[in-house]
């Protein structure tokens, strides 16, 4: 590997002389991570999906799997080419309408390249473009009819133009009808645990009735899919959803970290992905200069946190594009630990996870699909 961290791989000490800013992954934090959303999947009865989104890495997906998870989810046509062949994973779906002029093509192309191939329609133009590319293909693809849970971004809106899609479906050559989908993003980061249940609530009222109406009309939905991390432990009790699609449990971010996840207050999951940089100058008298700016850390959210090498409570401030300000007395040279705002856009900026397991460098993994929104 030609990366200039590998020759740090197993070296004591070796996370403070990477070269930075570095996307670093606490191997512990992960590792606890993925098998308390395992633990959590299983105890309520519902499969995991995990939404690859969030890490765009095959490492990462293969763990997931090794945990129990039915298959994983991806945002995008892209994503599912660079994750297709993750080991271990032998369903694949994609949630997000896939329309345009190649994408029901490069679809259609995947299947046969795995078990089972699900991708989300919510317009009888995107349902048909589907049937055409797996009929020239020759494949069959599994159509999971995304239901708007009332932001109106995707989704069908509500239970009248769903049922009629369904029906659509399974009437098309080359398609199976398998499922419904609702992630309800507008719950997801509502920090109040009772305010998000009654949203949560209300999101999948139009998922419930459109799968009621469709199994009377012979047409079962076999697949009831939707959640997030904000969102899970909720669903996980409302008896609607069959699986699971959360993402950003196996990191964690900022953002995240305000939410009440569950009902008892305690979050289950720890901040797994952080950033390392270095104080680059240190010339002015309040505060010094690090390394990353806007090109490391997504900027729609929160600022990220100072968690080490800087005295507890230290503030960090976006300086442009390659710097942020340090408000602490550190050393020219010396790193800076610092939790990631908001996960998936933050993983987009980077090719490569730093896997550490305290100041030890233990593997350097690939973000494969890191700009494969297309
Ligand atoms: N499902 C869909 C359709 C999503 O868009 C997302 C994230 O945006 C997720 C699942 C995962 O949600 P989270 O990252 O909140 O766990
Ligand atoms: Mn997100």
């Amino acid at each position: 590997m030609t990366h200039p961290n590998a020759h740090l791989i197993g070296q004591q000490g070796g996370r403070r002389a990477l070269a930075t800013p570095a996307l670093v992954l606490d191997k512990a934090a992960f590792e606890a991570n993925i098998a308390a959303m395992a633990a959590a999947a299983k105890a309520s009865g519902l499969a995991l999906r995990p939404h690859a989104k969030t890490h765009k890495c095959k490492s990462v997906a293969a763990r997931q799997l090794a945990a129990g998870a039915v298959g994983l989810c991806v945002a995008k046509t892209g994503e599912a080419e660079a994750l297709i062949d993750t080991p271990g994973l032998k369903s694949l779906l994609i949630t997000s309408p896939v329309l345009g002029p190649s994408a029901p093509n490069r679809v259609a192309a995947l299947a046969s390249r795995i078990d089972e191939l699900l991708v989300v329609a919510d317009s009888d133009l995107g349902a048909d473009a589907l049937s055409r590319a797996a009929v020239a293909t020759g494949v069959t693809l599994g159509v999971v009819v995304d239901v708007d849970p009332g932001i109106h971004r995707t989704g069908c809106a509500g239970p009248d133009a769903t049922v009629a899609l369904a029906q659509r479906v399974a009437g098309l050559p080359g398609l199976r009808f398998a499922g419904l989908q609702c992630y309800a993003g507008h719950a997801q980061h509502i920090e109040d645990y009772e305010t998000r249940v009654v949203i949560g609530q209300m999101a999948l009222a139009d998922l419930a009735e459109s799968a009621a109406r469709l199994t009377a009309l012979g047409l079962a939905p076999p697949i009831l899919t939707g959640g997030g991390t904000g969102t899970f432990a909720i669903e996980a009790g409302l008896g609607v959803l069959t699986e699971l699609q959360a993402g950003s449990y196996v990191f964690m971010d900022v953002e995240y970290d305000a939410v009440v996840l569950t009902q008892g207050g305690a979050s289950p999951f720890q901040p797994a992905l952080l950033v390392e940089a270095r104080v680059i100058s240190a010339n002015t008298a309040d505060f010094v200069t690090i390394d990353a700016g806007f090109k490391s850390f997504a900027t729609d959210g929160p600022k990220p946190v100072v968690i080490g090498g800087a005295p507890a409570g230290s503030e960090y401030a976006f300086m442009g594009d390659e710097h942020g300000a340090i408000f602490a007395p550190l050393a020219l040279g010396s790193t800076v630990t610092l939790q990631v705002p908001h996960c998936d856009p933050t993983v987009n900026l980077y090719d490569f996870i730093h896997v550490v397991d305290g100041d030890t460098l233990v593997d350097l993994w690939p973000i494969e699909a890191r700009g494969r929104s297309y």
